[in-house]
């Protein structure tokens, strides 16, 4: 039956007189089994899952190179792993996890989904083992994490770590990935019937694909000023994203997968959610524990190691809308040190007064504020912010510290799925042959995501869309 529409979407094509001929020449074809789309975490984690189950797969990437925003993250990514966790003292499993991230989400993810993703979450160690990463090592509470569940592999990019192991699986599983071709639009049998393929365009003009089953993983809108405003009208253009900090690069994540499911009827979740952290290249530590924030007055004024949601309401209230970020020489560092010495936004200072100076706070009133830091650090216990995570006291020379603020980061609503990563559409059906994983899909994370989550969300659910893409892909040549 597909065959026959595949033919007569051909077909047509053919009977189109001359002017539309000389246009129907450049206008290509491709069948596939499975079509991707977006070359980030989720769309390899789907297109090689998909290729073990022996289907046919091409990747669609509108931008000259992989990776998303997936290559650029920090790379923490939180599971369950009592081995590590528990020598530490660190208790954990699922169900720990799922209590705390719905609880985090403000009970607006969805259960069902949250199941899922905890259940499958401890499978990624031997995931990405199998795939050729090697872990740190050591487990830790990313920025926003919220609980010491967080692994990478160590490297200052750890994103890119991913990428390119991914991107090797997916290469030597013959996975065919097409960069330069954007994604336009999604091909559905009318407006109840299946999805069979993309339309596309890359360098030499249109070109159509047609599939058994179509991924949708282009990720979030955070760079999208007109939708994110739509549902967050403060989120202007004045504030970049963390892909694209100075606004004078590119930054890919513009909905595209949302608003071409929306166009065939598909529903949306959470778009209100969007989630902003600081990342102005002041904070050079991605961890909790081993940094204190200060207002322009030189006094703190939130929970360093609290929901992302709340460290981004406190720096908005304070003058400036920013914050100084400070650490010392015990930290470990992420990639933003060395480009951030360079280029001024980090600073380097032996002793408090020398960087109170540069910072134009009151020397006595940052020696007051640290101090009184390192004794609740001391002691476990802060009865000003409430923090709880501390990995060490800020009192090694020299103190490494620079100004942050606000970017638009992670946009938690998108595109409806079940815990197959079906796509539901405006009835609450599933369009059939359609998928969806990554930050393209809403409904996990509910009102705030918390950090580390992310990398692992996009990793479970790719995967099932992979495996359920290659279901339908085989049951069809049953048929
Ligand atoms: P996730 O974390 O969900 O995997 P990423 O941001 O890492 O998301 O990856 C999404 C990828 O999708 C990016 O590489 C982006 O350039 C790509 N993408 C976005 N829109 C399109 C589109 N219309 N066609 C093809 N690729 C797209």
């Amino acid at each position: 039956m597909k065959f026959f529409r595949a033919l007569g979407f051909g077909l047509s094509l053919c009977m189109l007189g001359g002017f539309a001929f000389a246009q129907q020449a450049q206008e290509r074809i491709i069948s596939t089994d499975v079509v991707v789309i977006g070359a980030g975490g989720a769309g390899y984690n789907a297109a090689i899952t998909a290729a073990q189950a022996k289907a046919k797969v091409i990747i669609l990437e509108k931008m000259p190179v992989v990776g998303g925003a997936t290559i650029i993250s920090g790379g923490s990514m939180n599971f369950p792993d009592p081995k590590l966790q528990e020598p530490a003292g660190i208790k954990d499993s699922p169900e720990i996890m799922y209590k705390q991230m719905l609880a985090a989400g403000d009970y607006r993810g969805d259960p069902e989904l949250v199941k899922v993703f905890t259940d499958h979450a401890p499978e990624l160690r031997a995931w990405y083992e199998s795939l050729g990463i090697q872990w740190a090592g050591r487990v830790f509470e990313p920025f926003g994490g919220l609980y010491p569940r967080g692994h990478n592999t160590g490297a200052v990019n750890a994103g890119h770590d991913y990428i390119r192991v991914l991107n090797d699986a997916a290469k030597k599983l013959g996975v065919e990935v097409r960069t330069n071709t954007r994604a336009v639009a999604l091909l559905r049998d009318g407006d109840h019937g299946s999805v069979y393929g993309v339309k596309a365009e890359d360098k030499e003009g249109k070109v159509t694909f047609l599939a058994k089953a179509v991924i949708v993983a282009t990720g979030g809108f955070a760079d999208n000023v007109e939708l994110r405003m739509k549902h967050d009208p403060r989120l202007d253009a004045s504030f970049h994203t963390t892909a694209n900090p100075t606004g004078k690069g590119v930054d890919f994540a513009t909905g595209d997968g949302i608003l071409m499911g929306q166009n065939i009827r598909a529903d949306v979740v959470g778009m209100d959610y969007i989630q902003m952290i600081p990342w102005a290249g002041g904070r050079v530590t991605d961890y909790v524990g081993a940094d204190i924030y200060v207002n322009s007055d030189g006094k703190r004024f939130v929970n360093e190691g609290g929901r992302r949601d709340r460290i981004a309401d406190g720096i908005l209230a304070q003058k400036g809308h920013f914050c100084w970020v400070i650490t010392d020489d015990q930290s470990v560092k992420g990639s933003q040190l060395e480009p951030g010495l360079k280029a001024g936004r980090v600073h380097k200072a032996n002793t408090i007064e020398e960087m109170a100076k540069v910072m134009e706070v009151e020397p006595k009133v940052l020696k007051e504020t640290i101090e009184r830091y390192n004794k609740f650090a001391a002691s476990k216990q802060d009865p000003d912010f409430g923090k709880t995570t501390f990995t060490q006291l800020i009192n090694k020379p020299p103190y490494y510290f620079g100004i942050e603020h606000e970017n638009v980061h992670f946009t938690e609503g998108g595109l409806r799925i079940n815990v197959n990563t079906e796509v539901l559409d405006l009835d609450g059906k599933v369009i059939p042959g359609l998928f969806a994983a990554g930050e393209v899909t809403g409904g996990i994370h509910g009102t705030n995501r918390a950090g580390g989550n992310s990398l692992a969300a996009i990793s479970v659910f790719g995967r099932i869309a992979g495996k359920n893409a290659a279901g339908l892909v085989s049951a069809s040549a049953d048929e």
